[in-house]
């Protein structure tokens, strides 16, 4: 029998109606409880669909780190339109011009007012914003909407080919996957979720759906310095979070342990990290960490269990989740035996509905409905799963995606560089660290770093820029990656 997946705002309706009283979304602002978070949706889908939004319509959405741009998400999950996320950082019309191939969505959702005077800002085209505040009265509510399965989030991804590529994903692929990591996670009723990761990116949409799914609160914070964070967990006696190793690793330097004793859990991903780092995160917050390893493309695919004693769960990444089926495959479509390596490869609820362009989803999914992952690892006789590489050619730097070939394209774009390579090389505190080859004269390799800040985000900046006479280069002809890397390494030993 399957279990029939239903949308953020059928668990949001049933919650307001079991536990009205339960503090469910905070911020610096304050708390909403369940009840005027689900009068404050009902409200706001009501006057979006009035105002002509439809299921299918695609709403640009800067997802900052507020209770009211969740509000705003879930008004729109509510008609059943789709939320194009964008990094509230950046111009949301940079973000889908980036796209390739290119994403329109005209209509702009902002969040606007107070927690008590929630207002929805609407925006079509070139027209000025709508004000449209969240009261309930005299607005005929939006008809149900409870398609689980329907495109209802599209985040971007750098792939590794340096194009921003659009993933889209429905309620569905978050939801399923939630209830499969409930068991494992150490969820509990009383728990206080913090919110500090990208509402774009998947790890961050996970704790929302978390919150309304399981029960329990949320509280949403643009703060990223480990200092404020620790100063949030004390205060607002945060119990579980979400993050990437460097970031667990920063705020273990900052903590006192008293300042964070009601942290118990938390999931792990997105980078790898040592046994040493995973051990230390451990003992200096004194929380359990619960590895996860997960894509965009498939929001989480294996996952450790809270229960597992530290031994266990901090080698390998954990098992498939249980409505995952992962395959190990070679290049060859062979399929891998337990302790072969080959590529991780995922089917099942939480997989994309696929990318924005279909081209891009026929190289990623096979006819067998197989997500490719481009990471590269092996299953072994217990199940877990281990990661031992990368086949795609990304540098994960904080837990962020950078496409090499992305900065490898700016620094080409400069008058002079006649070749360039770009390697992450393994960093303590980040992870990795993109490091940068080129081919050209002394005197332009001074102008270089200046011209690639014109042209690159903060974050894309490699560390270093090594001049060469030439690239080394593989016998098909490109660039050896690894050559380049060992001769940064002695280059940054001098
Ligand atoms: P993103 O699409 O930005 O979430 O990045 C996904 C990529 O991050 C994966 O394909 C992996 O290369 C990497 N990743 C995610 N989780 C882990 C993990 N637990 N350990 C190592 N790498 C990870």
């Amino acid at each position: 029998m399957s279990t029939v997946i239903h949308t953020l705002c059928w668990y949001l309706h049933g919650l307001a109606l079991e536990k009205p009283c339960l503090p469910l979304l905070g911020d610096e602002s304050g708390w909403l409880t369940a009840e005027q978070t689900e009068r404050f949706v009902e409200a706001g889908a009501g006057l979006l669909y009035a105002g002509g939004l439809r299921p299918g319509t695609l709403v640009t959405l800067p997802a900052g780190r507020t209770v009211n741009t969740v509000l705003a998400l879930l008004c729109l999950q509510r008609v059943g339109a789709a939320a194009v996320l964008t990094d509230p950082r950046e111009n949301p019309r940079r973000a889908l011009d980036g796209c390739v191939p290119p994403l329109s969505a005209p209509v702009c959702l902002e969040a606007g007012g107070d927690l008590q005077r929630p207002v929805l800002l609407l925006t079509r085209g070139e027209e000025a914003p709508l004000k449209l505040p969240l009261v309930s009265s005299g607005c005929t509510p939006a008809p149900g909407f409870d398609d689980a399965d329907a495109p209802a989030f599209y985040i971007f991804t750098s792939g590794s080919s340096g194009q921003r590529k659009a993933v889209i994903l429905s309620q569905g692929n978050l939801v399923s996957n939630l209830l499969d990591s409930a068991p494992l996670g150490g969820y509990s009723e009383d728990d206080v979720a913090l919110g500090a990761l990208p509402l774009d990116h998947v790890f961050g949409l996970a704790l929302l759906t978390g919150a309304v799914v399981l029960r329990h609160r949320l509280y949403l914070t643009a703060a990223s310095a480990p200092e404020e964070l620790v100063q949030i967990i004390a205060r607002e006696k945060i119990t579980r979070m979400n993050g990437v190793p460097s970031l667990y690793l920063a705020m273990a330097k900052k903590a006192r342990a008293g300042e964070v004793r009601t942290l118990r859990a938390g999931y792990i991903g997105g980078a790898p990290w040592t046994a040493e780092q995973f051990r230390y995160i451990e003992s200096a917050l004194g929380m359990t960490l619960v590895p996860v390893y997960g894509m965009s493309e498939c929001i989480g695919i294996s996952c450790a269990s809270h229960r597992a004693p530290q031994g266990e769960r901090m080698a390998g990444v954990g098992p498939f989740y249980p409505a995952n089926q992962g395959r190990i495959f070679w290049e060859d479509g062979g399929q891998a035996r337990p302790g072969e390596e080959g590529e991780v490869c995922v089917r099942g609820p939480m997989r994309m509905l696929g990318y924005h362009d279909p081209a891009q989803t026929a190289q990623a999914i096979d006819a067998d409905g197989f997500l490719h992952t481009g990471d590269l690892g092996y299953v072994d006789e217990t199940g877990v799963l281990h990661l031992t590489g990368r086949k795609k050619d990304v540098i994960i730097r904080n837990g962020v995606n950078l496409a090499p070939r992305r900065i490898e394209e700016a620094l080409l774009s400069l008058p002079g560089i006649q070749g360039a390579a770009v390697v992450g090389l393994p960093d303590e505190i980040c992870g990795e660290l993109p490091w940068a080859a080129a081919v050209c004269a002394p005197a332009v390799l001074e102008r270089a770093m200046e011209g690639l800040c014109a042209l690159l985000a903060k974050n894309e900046l490699p560390e270093g820029i090594m001049r060469l006479d030439a690239l080394p280069m593989t016998p098909s002809g490109k660039p050896d990656k690894q050559a380049v890397k060992e001769l940064i390494r002695q280059w940054r030993k001098v």
